[in-house]
């Protein structure tokens, strides 16, 4: 007979070594998909309840897209839905989360912040969300004024329940050379929309716990999505 290795020892070995390869492996994931996040997505404005702030319009021609706000990992995403000209993971793996319709325009948000290496940065690049009601204000504002570009407004976000882009939009004044004050070209580009609005590729989903189709069905998609969530949080620190 063959003798057998003491079970526990090698056991114990193995699970040990397993454990160290997925801690990595998860850390490399997640660092993966932060850097997939941040090549297809610009940082989106929005207002705390009762919160308000001057923001400087870029350009005037809307981009529309459909979205899924889904929390992973502890965090909100916006996803892109794809259902409009083919198959969407994201409604497969969450049937009952119902992609929103939402403009976007490029903004300056001149709410100063500090960033994580200590420095204050004055004005930041973000997409600016208009749903029903504000598309109508904004598009208001564009008549009156004839042109959004460099247009300086007051936005006011007033209770919990609107949008979280705010419900209150009124033109202050025309910024005549906002080079002057912002002091770098590349802040007055507007978004290249295609760019930030690609949708992520299955591989991509897959890594941030959306399963497709083919590997998850429908029904049970959102409770082993539960079970990514919960065990992947363990590593989040
Ligand atoms: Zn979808």
């Amino acid at each position: 007979m063959t003798t057998r290795k003491q079970p526990e020892k090698s056991g114990l070995a193995a699970v040990v070594k397993k454990g160290w390869e997925a801690v990595n492996a998860e850390r490399q994931k997640q660092d993966a998909l932060i850097a997939i996040r941040k090549e297809k997505s610009a940082p989106r404005f929005w207002l705390k309840e009762g919160e308000e702030a001057e923001i400087m319009f870029l350009d005037q021609d809307p981009c529309m897209v459909w979205e899924h706000k889904i929390e992973l990992n502890g965090r909100w995403e916006t996803l892109i839905c794809t259902r409009e000209f083919q198959h969407c993971p994201i409604c497969e793996a969450f049937p009952r989360h119902k992609p929103g319709l939402t403009a976007y325009l490029s903004i300056i948000d001149t709410r100063s912040y500090v960033d994580r290496q200590g420095t204050q940065v004055k004005f930041s690049k973000k997409l600016f969300p208009m749903k029903a009601a504000m598309q109508g204000i904004v598009y208001d504002i564009l008549k009156e004024q004839k042109s959004l570009k460099y247009l300086l407004c007051r936005v006011k976000r007033y209770s919990a329940k609107s949008a979280s882009g705010g419900d209150y939009l009124a033109p202050i004044r025309r910024i005549k050379d906002p080079l002057k004050v912002v002091k770098s070209a590349d802040l007055l580009v507007p978004f290249d929309y295609e760019k930030v609005f690609q949708p992520l590729t299955s591989e991509e989903l897959t890594a941030m716990g959306i399963f497709s189709a083919p590997i998850l069905g429908s029904e049970d998609a959102e409770e082993v999505l539960g079970e990514v969530k919960d065990a992947s949080s363990i590593f989040d620190e």
